[in-house]
């Protein structure tokens, strides 16, 4: 018989399943809320301004595509730790940050998972109750068992930080800790300052392995305001990992544009991370490869098109809390007596609707709005042209 004759079909993706089931429907006024995208107010998904400049004069120079270092661009790297860290950073002058560039924040995290295996192979790993489906996965994949720590708390549509911080508290040294560093995917629910000043003094009690995933800087409050838990850890002296993606912020996502940076003692310590960094690189895919670094370091490298992509990077920003207010306003407006004003407290692209799956069902069989089963929507979905027709459906299934 075949060598495949015993492979079970695995379960389909739940929100690539609902882009084909969108794809499919045929009624002209479908909305896909579905998705972690971003969509311009025409409902396009946008190149940037400060891309296609930076492209042009790629394309111009016409330079050879000799394979990378392991580690990738140098110039994207370095650049990558001053948004992360800021440009003063004292760790960065101490040569404290290892970064190497990655296939997206995605790739990062694989990078970080197999390096932290071979660090420690026993530790567990907790992800946020709920998080990205992708993290219990990926690590799980790295060959981690992974666990949840309590965040999202229905009742209030904020995070339970009492219960996240009481669970972190029990947890065994060496424990990893992956953690949304703004924008969290799904809920929206951010910590505040002196909740993230108060998980890092726990990280330090425990001595937990903090893993903040970035994959949304600039979506919440701006580049340097989103790194409050980058810049907090940094300041503690405490080693951790940092997983960033230019997916969302630079609307690059299928040239997979991400990075990994780990925080170290010293100097020494940093080369002999980077050495082993570079050798799980190295046995998975070499290197990675040149464009979307390319373009995104020439981007930050230029005065002119970085004031370009911030102005991009805030129109984007602001358009969702615009469609988040909107969203409030309307639903407002058509006497939902339910009152929604937590959507605009939320950050990033999604919110955590309170919707049911019932109620998600009916938006799609009778309306054609596609959401995730758990009332999770992508506000980026959202503009002048469809929010009316949205509320006024949110509105008939809530009242
Ligand atoms: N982490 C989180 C929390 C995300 O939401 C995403 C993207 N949806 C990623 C990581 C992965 O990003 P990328 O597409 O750059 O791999």
């Amino acid at each position: 018989s075949s060598l495949f004759a015993g492979v079970a079909l695995a379960p389909r993706d739940p929100i690539l399943g609902l882009n084909e089931a969108f794809n499919a429907d045929t009624r002209p006024t479908k909305v896909n809320l579905g998705v972690g995208v971003y969509f311009d107010e025409n409902g396009k998904l946008p190149l940037l301004a400060a891309v296609k400049e930076a492209e042009k004069a790629r394309l111009a120079a016409q330079p050879p595509r000799g394979y990378q270092p392991i580690e990738g661009n140098g110039a994207y790297n370095q650049a990558v730790q001053k948004l992360l860290f800021g440009a003063d950073s004292e760790l960065l002058a101490a040569g404290r940050v290892v970064t190497a560039q990655a296939l997206g924040g995605t790739g990062a995290l694989k990078i970080g998972a197999d390096f932290l295996k071979g660090l420690n192979a026993d530790a567990k790993v907790y992800i946020s109750d709920p998080s990205w489906e992708n993290h219990r996965a990926l690590f799980e994949a790295a060959g981690f068992t992974v666990e949840n720590y309590p965040y999202y708390d229905s009742a209030t549509r904020g995070v339970d930080f009492a219960a996240m911080k009481a669970c972190l508290a029990g947890l065994s040294a060496g424990s990893v800790i992956v953690l949304h560093a703004c924008c969290h995917n799904p809920t929206g629910a951010d910590l505040t300052d002196a909740q993230w000043g108060e998980v890092v003094e726990v990280c330090r009690e425990r001595a937990l392995v903090p893993f903040l995933d970035m994959a949304y800087q600039g979506f919440a409050e701006g580049i340097s305001e989103d790194a409050v838990a980058v810049r907090l850890f940094s300041a503690s002296g405490l080693q951790f990992f940092v997983s960033s993606s230019f997916s969302k912020s630079f609307s690059m996502y299928g040239e997979r544009v991400g990075a990994l940076s780990i925080v170290t003692a010293d100097r020494d310590e940093s080369a002999r991370v980077l050495s082993q960094v570079k050798r799980v690189i190295r046995t998975n895919y070499s290197n990675p490869p040149i464009h979307g670094a390319a373009v995104v370091g020439a981007v930050l490298a230029s005065s002119e098109l970085r004031a370009m992509w911030e102005e991009e990077l805030s129109g984007m920003r602001l358009r969702i809390r615009a469609m988040r207010e909107g969203l409030v306003g309307a639903l407002k407006e058509k006497g939902v007596a339910q009152d929604f004003s937590f959507v605009t407290a939320q950050r990033g692209m999604f919110s955590y609707t309170g919707l049911t799956a019932a109620q998600v069902d009916v938006l799609r069989g009778e309306f054609g709005i596609y959401a995730v089963s758990t009332g999770r929507i992508c506000l980026a979905a959202l503009n002048e042209g469809n929010l009316g027709y949205v509320a006024d459906a949110i509105a008939s299934v809530v009242k």
